[in-house]
């Protein structure tokens, strides 16, 4: 599952936008940033961010990744979820979506699925409050995981 080349345009659009309300300028550095994750559907972390975007702009610092994801983050473009342990990860997808987590690789992937917000909640949990969202995280070995077998390949994907 890839994002749609319309979605990935929306994204950029609306960061390009939050980015410049806030009086920053779109510097080919953070134009890169923003493509890159409104691109990914992985979730991932900085350090992938990073890695990635210097293939195209060597002279890009971790740094500059990470405060212009941090500003997305402060804008509301973009959340930073802990999927799993280490390093935030972050997401572009900013609707309410649940997630699914492969414990071999560590990708995790958006689900939208009506069962899963229709989520049953018991009378003792309902106690503790009125409960406003559902978002679950369901925790497996991905299909591509599955197929090789178990390899251990956390980090490898791009
Ligand atoms: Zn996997
Ligand atoms: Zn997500």
């Amino acid at each position: 599952m890839s994002v749609a080349q319309d979605e990935i345009d929306r994204r950029v659009g609306l960061m390009k936008d939050a980015l410049r309300e806030r009086g920053m300028k779109l510097t080919h550095q953070r134009i890169e940033v923003v493509r890159e994750i409104a691109a990914a559907d992985d979730h991932p972390d900085v350090e992938r961010i990073f890695r990635s975007v210097r293939t195209r702009v060597p002279t890009i610092s971790l740094d500059t990744v990470y405060r212009t994801l941090a500003t997305l983050v402060e804008l509301g473009c973009v959340t930073r979820a802990t999927l799993t342990p280490g390093p935030a990860r972050y997401d572009a997808n900013v609707t309410h979506h649940h997630h699914f987590v492969c414990t071999r690789c560590g990708i995790a992937s958006d689900i939208i699925d009506p069962g899963l917000d229709a989520i049953c909640v018991s009378a003792g949990t309902k106690r503790l409050g009125r409960v406003e969202t559902v978002e679950v995280r369901l925790r497996g070995t991905c299909s591509d995981c599955e197929r090789d077998g178990g390899t251990d390949r956390i980090g490898q994907h791009s």
